[in-house]
């Protein structure tokens, strides 16, 4: 790849501010400096070092976020915060983004990655991945809502879900509730449980296949997937 390309993938600026770091002759390729921006390395061979200091390159990027509520869960927009904005600059840099969707207003966990291979096995609908949320409802959730889930419901556009797993954690004039669901639709939960006369006032999503939110990531954290977690998600 592009030794331009390189530097600003693992963070040392913009493609700009990469060309003048090359042209200050800071950048060395086995042993030779580089100038030229356009020169080719190959990250898996070449050692390249800028500062005297080695540049490690990563191909992919896999991050966990506990995604807090005000973000869109979007690479860029125009008018709108994005989970991509609040990453560091070499992460960013390495041009990741989120693997499906959480609303604006809703929380927890989100995987951000640029590996398509993975996102595209995770999001595929012939995978059933099962997606976990917790939910916090404006009514008493009872039995029958979890026979009604367990049985699919339909939405307001004609759609029968596929089966939900609705576990009643605490049953009142609110209810908190866990919700686990092999889809991806559009705002599913939250129409789901329109479907059956309620409204989801809290959303967070705790679970999404082998990967559970960690719950020491602050709202807006977020940290890289450890081997083990990365190795199950596969
Ligand atoms: N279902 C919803 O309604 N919203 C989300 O953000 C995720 C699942």
């Amino acid at each position: 790849m592009r030794i331009d390309k390189l530097l600003a993938n693992v963070g040392y600026g913009s493609r700009k501010e990469v060309k003048s770091l090359l042209k200050s002759g800071a950048v060395v390729v086995n042993d030779q400096v580089v100038k030229d921006a356009k020169a080719h390395v190959d990250p898996e061979v070449d050692h390249v070092t800028v500062h005297n200091e080695q540049v490690v390159y990563r191909e992919f990027i896999y991050l966990m976020m506990n995604k807090p509520q005000g973000l869109i869960s979007a690479t860029e927009d125009n008018f709108q915060e994005t989970v991509i904005d609040i990453l560091e600059p070499e992460d960013a840099a390495m041009e990741p983004f989120p693997v499906g969707r959480l609303d604006k207003d809703t929380e927890g966990l989100l995987l951000i990655t640029n590996d398509g291979q993975l996102a595209h096995q995770l999001l595929s609908p012939k995978k059933h991945v099962p997606k976990t949320y917790f939910a916090v409802i404006n009514s008493e959730v009872s039995e029958s809502d979890i026979e009604e889930f367990s049985k699919g419901v339909t939405l307001d556009d004609g759609y029968h879900t596929k089966p939900g797993e609705l576990r009643i954690i605490k049953s009142g004039l609110t209810s908190d509730i866990e919700l686990t669901i092999m889809e991806g639709k559009f705002h599913q939960v939250k129409r789901m449980f329109e479907a059956v006369g309620k409204r989801v006032i809290y959303l967070k999503r705790i679970s999404m296949g082998s990967l559970t939110l960690d719950e020491e990531l602050e709202l807006g954290e977020y940290r890289e997937l450890t081997d083990e977690e990365l190795f199950a998600l596969r």
